[in-house]
């Protein structure tokens, strides 16, 4: 392959991969907004994007002191069947990955320790083939948001799936 095609086959898949993945990598998402409706309805107030706590949690629960999550599975690496890296520009997705990685961990643990619980919810336990359905996302949701014990996380979605 020359010099030439190959910068164009990675321009034209990084291309493709922007326009499929840059729904994920942004606020707002479709989990982000199952998620929202989902606690609405429960009756569960919450603060967006709350950017008095590290990562500015997508969604955080001040009077529960739980912080959200909704991960988009490719941009976090989760592992799992949508999470894959696109074979070309390799090295580039993967040291950018990896820093959204070490971000998360390092937010996660300073969460833990203000007495924050932190719940991760993965893009494909809301959307995509292996879901869980709305009263399943409900209900471990609901039973993380109360309960008693601090210094908790969960994470919603099987990587192996
Ligand atoms: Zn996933």
């Amino acid at each position: 392959m020359s010099n030439n095609s190959f910068l164009k086959a990675g321009y034209r898949t990084t291309k493709e991969r922007s326009l499929l993945m840059g729904k994920i990598s942004s606020r707002n998402t479709k989990p982000e907004l199952i998620i929202r409706k989902l606690l609405f309805l429960k009756g569960y107030g919450y603060r967006l994007h709350y950017k008095m706590l590290p990562g500015s949690p997508d969604l955080a629960l001040t009077k529960h002191k739980v912080a959200i999550f909704v991960n988009g599975c490719f941009w976090h690496y989760h592992g799992c069947h949508i999470s894959h890296l696109p074979k070309t520009n390799s090295p580039y997705w993967f040291n950018k990955i990896k820093r959204n990685l070490l971000r998360d961990k390092e937010n996660v643990r300073s969460l833990l320790s203000l007495g924050w619980k932190v719940l991760i919810i993965w893009e494909c336990s809301v959307s995509g083939k292996v879901k869980l359905n709305e009263e399943q996302l409900a209900s471990r949701i609901i039973s993380f948001i109360n309960l008693i014990t601090n210094n908790s996380q969960l994470a919603l979605g099987d990587a192996s799936a």
